[in-house]
């Protein structure tokens, strides 16, 4: 076996993963595990300052209920939910977000964040739940205060260790396993509690961008399915893992179109001109009661867009030019007003990319384009899962402990693992958390982990056994290259063993053509995704001949492991679920009709780790009363 050194942690608390889930669950846990003198030990793959989604910065807080200025009511945000995933969210999850929320906005000012105001001092809205930042430095801030809280409640920070395996000893969880992304470390976590937070999953499917452009993608490469993994191999009930989520972005840059569509009220059009969401209404009456009420779920806005395309009306193009033109021509009678206000917007339509997506900004400037002059292409990307964002894939969590709810099983968040909890994109079912959603939701499990430690916590009972075995299979990689590297004259071509980028595409190509990537036009079918089903039987068995060169490749190998799995549980349930839900995220040309007598539920699912045996499950959708 690969020479790694083995280093044993323990600890109270464990949070896997360094997003604004696991940073909210850190700040949290701190000040309760301080009171209780326990130990809260966080852990990333990379560097928490700019790891996870949010690593580039982002231009608008996507989650603000704005009760104190009596906006909205929590009960709006779980209208807003229940409408955006056609009927189907754990509105006890949304409910719990959406009114811890704005507290955690407050946070965020209170640590350095710059939210902007206006004239009155009251925060600028994008749209009804965004409020605009200045945010490039997003991540850097929220890591800041979840570390300060750390050092100072006693906690500990591992950062670039990739965490593989939880540790699970009769249902419970006892640690995680992890090896080190920088030196021969092999990490054995033990803890009372474990929170998942890693984040959704990029490259699952085949990406728009091959060739040169390989890597670039709207969801950040970081997160590779992780918490997918993590969960499922624990053995926890998942839920929702068919809602993979596709945005319409700015072609090939993947920019962002919130500000365009939200802030200057810019309209999608065709190459004819048509505007497919006035073109095309007739169209929502087929996806009643969810496509004729406001706003229009997500979903069935790129439907509406990909119907345009189908028919050969592409490009599709957002209306650049004239959304400034129509803002700017309000001071038109005043040249200098007319003048300082175009420069206003051409610096906020160029910030607006600068803060999150910076590649945008350069293929804009490569190509010339000005967006007060002309339109811009926008296109809908390859599906990505993440739960926390207008996807909705996750672990199946425990509701508040307040709640009369019928999903509770003790603590709020808790997976049906005991002692594993799961935040942010980890966490299923209650989509449209984003960043400050996620960092609450952390805040949410953090302080109920600490109960639970406080009233059940045992000794992590770890089996070092199973460890060794568990090391010698995640090193295996390591061994396999080395001793097949020599028996032909290119290592990258050998019949002993795959490296891990050519495992990558294989992936995506039965993703992308058997599931409804972009090349199959979002479309699948049952026969298609039972081909899937088989070629998956070889993809797993050559998952267990991953071939690394080196430490990189190592962490490679088990990223696309973890994507494997993702991609297989996202294919199982797009299979049991006989119906199309959500058209423009996916369509089963087979079921083409949502079937809400036999399908508003939601599906469910479980790998059993002793057995190995998947088993797919309805369980069914409760509604606030009154809500
Ligand atoms: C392109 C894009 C634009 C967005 N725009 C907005 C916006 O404008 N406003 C808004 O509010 N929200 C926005 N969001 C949503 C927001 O970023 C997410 O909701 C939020 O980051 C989810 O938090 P999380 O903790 O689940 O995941 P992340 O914040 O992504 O964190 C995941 C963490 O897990 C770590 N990790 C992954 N795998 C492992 C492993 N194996 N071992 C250890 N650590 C691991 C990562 O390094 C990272 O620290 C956007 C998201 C994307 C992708």
């Amino acid at each position: 076996m690969a020479n790694f050194e083995t280093v044993e942690v323990s600890t109270d608390l464990l949070i896997v993963g360094g997003g604004f889930g696991a940073c909210g669950a850190a700040v949290e846990a701190a000040y309760w595990a301080k009171k209780n003198g326990l130990k809260v030990t966080i852990v990333d793959k990379a560097a928490m300052d700019r790891s996870g989604a949010v690593a580039m910065g982002l231009s608008a807080i996507n989650q603000y209920v704005g009760v104190k200025d009596g906006d909205n009511t929590v009960e709006d945000y779980v209208r807003y939910v229940r409408q955006d995933l056609m009927g189907i969210s754990r509105e006890d999850l949304v409910y719990n977000i959406a009114r811890h929320v704005d507290s955690t906005v407050h946070l965020f000012e209170k640590w350095g964040l710059k939210i902007w105001t206006d004239e009155e001092g009251k925060y600028v809205h994008e749209g009804r739940w965004q409020l605009m930042i200045n945010g490039e430095s997003y991540k850097i801030i929220i890591a800041e205060a979840a570390k300060n809280a750390l050092a100072d409640a006693g906690g500990e920070v591992y950062e670039r260790v990739f965490i593989t395996e939880p540790l699970v000893e009769n249902n419970k969880v006892v640690g995680a396993l992890g090896f080190s992304t920088r030196e021969n470390k092999f990490y054995v976590f033990k803890a009372k509690a474990v929170i998942a937070g890693m984040g959704g999953a990029v490259h699952v499917f085949r990406p728009r961008s091959v060739g040169e452009g390989l890597g670039r993608s709207w969801y950040p490469p970081f997160n590779s399915g992780s918490s997918a993994y993590f969960t499922l191999r624990a053995g926890a009930e998942m839920t929702c893992q068919e809602v993979r989520f596709i945005p319409v972005r700015f072609k090939d840059g993947y920019g962002p179109v919130g500000a365009w569509f939200l802030l200057f009220k810019s309209r999608a059009i065709s190459a004819q001109g048509g505007e497919y969401m006035a073109v095309r209404k007739d169209e929502l009456q087929n996806w009643a009661p969810y496509g004729l009420a406001k706003p229009i779920p997500a979903n069935l806005r790129n439907y509406l867009g990909m119907l345009d395309m189908d028919e050969g009306l592409g490009p599709l193009y957002m209306e650049t030019s004239e959304a400034i033109a129509k803002i700017a021509e309000q001071y038109k009678e005043d040249p200098k007003a007319f003048k300082k206000k175009m420069k206003e917007l051409e610096s906020e339509a160029w910030e607006d990319f600068l803060d999150m997506t910076i590649s945008q900004a350069i293929l804009w400037a490569s190509q010339n384009v000005k967006p007060e002059e002309k339109h811009s292409e926008i296109a809908a990307c390859e599906p990505y899962f993440i739960g926390s964002h207008s996807g909705a894939s996750g672990a199946w969590v425990s509701g508040p402990e307040d709640l009369d709810t019928p999903y509770k099983w003790g603590y709020a968040n808790m997976t049906t693992v005991d002692g594993l909890f799961a935040v942010g994109d980890a966490s299923g079912a209650s989509s449209h958390k984003f960043s400050s959603g996620s960092h609450a939701e952390g805040r949410i499990a953090g302080k109920a982990a600490i109960k639970y430690i406080v009233e059940k916590g045992a000794a992590p009972a770890v089996d070092m056994a199973k460890v060794e075995e568990l090391k010698a299979r995640i090193l295996a990689p390591l061994d396999l290259y080395e001793a097949h590297c020599n028996e032909t004259t290119d290592p990258e071509v050998n019949t002993n063993y795959i490296l891990p980028r050519q495992f990558m595409f294989r992936l995506q190509k039965i993703m992308d053509e058997y599931a409804g990537g972009v090349t199959s036009a979002f479309k699948t079918s049952k026969s298609l995704l039972e081909r899937a089903m088989e070629l998956f039987v070889f993809l797993r068995e050559d998952s267990e001949k991953l071939g690394a060169r080196d430490l990189y490749e190592l962490e490679r190998c088990w990223e696309n492991i973890q994507r494997m799995w993702q991609g297989e549980v996202h294919v199982r349930t797009i299979l049991f679920r006989e119906e199309t839900r959500w058209p423009g995220y996916y369509f089963r040309a087979d079921t083409p009709k949502m079937d809400e007598a036999n399908w508003h539920c939601f599906a469910n699912c479980k790998w059993d780790p002793a057995t190995g045996e998947w088993e797919m499950m309805k369980r069914d959708v409760w509604n606030i009363p009154g809500v």
